[in-house]
């Protein structure tokens, strides 16, 4: 978002000496630093305080076009990210970041989705039975009771599963890396799709949907629709599109391949969500 279109009347062909590095250059960039020359217009107010409104709200043209990238062409952003066209748009990381920022400031979007109460981490899948027995151990060896281990470990979990967010990009990339292995890419490019897919995943399920469903459980209406059920399939329908568009955006696959490829996805991120709450179940056990 611009705030003023103003005239270009830069010099293009004047030779400059960069303020940083010494090297002579024309053109507003130095070729050797990439330091920015800095023009008159640079220091008006009007330009301060766009830079503060930017430095607070992000709202500057890189995290629109961006944003814009990730909702109607899955994929496409990390795709050309991956391929060197990063002027136009914010890294995949600080996106992610974003995303993580906003929804800790939203009132509908508890960390409750992230971090379990302790009494039901023995039902969990893939840990449980460990976690019956460190929960046990815990109760006899520090004294207390399970209520009163039940109390610290919400407050210790609650602050822990927004800082351990990042886990979940680095857990999902395993399964994107293993389907899409023949591809030949790079760890880091499957990264960049699963910080794009965190952040998609956040602000799409996490911030706006979740700001509906608390919307729709205020109002007086009861509807055999609205319920937990019809909403955890609305998540999973536009987590399948991500995916869906990600596998032929991003991997080039064809279309059978995308769609067979975005349902194991799909289904794998129960076990990668499982994974990541057994991961904070241990830290938060360690660490009270
Ligand atoms: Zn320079």
């Amino acid at each position: 978002m611009k705030l003023f279109k103003r005239t270009d009347t830069f010099n293009y062909q004047q030779q400059r000496i960069c303020v940083t590095c010494a090297s002579s250059f024309t053109g507003k960039y130095c070729g050797v630093c990439g330091e920015k020359v800095l023009e008159p217009g640079e220091k008006s107010f009007v330009d301060f305080l766009a830079g503060v409104v930017n430095a607070f709200t992000f709202l500057d043209g890189k995290f629109a076009k961006s944003f814009r990238l990730m909702l109607v062409r899955p994929g496409g952003f990390s795709k050309a990210f991956s391929y060197g066209i990063r002027q136009p748009y914010m890294k995949p990381v600080s996106l992610f970041f974003v995303a993580n920022f906003i929804f800790f400031l939203f009132p509908f979007a508890t960390s409750n989705t992230f971090s379990t109460p302790l009494k039901y981490q023995p039902n969990m899948q893939l840990y449980g039975k460990s976690a019956e027995e460190l929960i046990s151990a815990k109760v006899v060896a520090d004294n207390i009771s399970f209520d009163e281990l039940a109390v610290l470990y919400q407050q210790q979990s609650n602050s822990l599963a927004k800082l351990l967010m990042v886990v979940m990009v680095v857990l999902f990339a395993i399964p994107l890396m293993i389907l899409n292995y023949r591809k030949h890419l790079y760890l880091a490019d499957h990264l960049y799709l699963s910080f794009e897919f965190n952040a998609f995943f956040i602000f799409v399920n996490m911030i706006l949907l979740s700001t509906l469903v608390g919307i729709l459980f205020l109002l007086p209406i009861k509807s055999a629709f609205i319920n937990d059920v019809f909403f955890s399939r609305v998540f999973a329908l536009t987590t399948f599109y991500f995916l869906l568009r990600a596998q032929s955006e991003f991997y080039a696959q064809r279309w059978w391949v995308a769609i067979t490829k975005s349902i194991v996805l799909t289904f794998s991120l129960q076990y990668v969500f499982s994974a990541y709450k057994g991961i904070l179940f241990y830290i938060t056990m360690w660490t009270i």
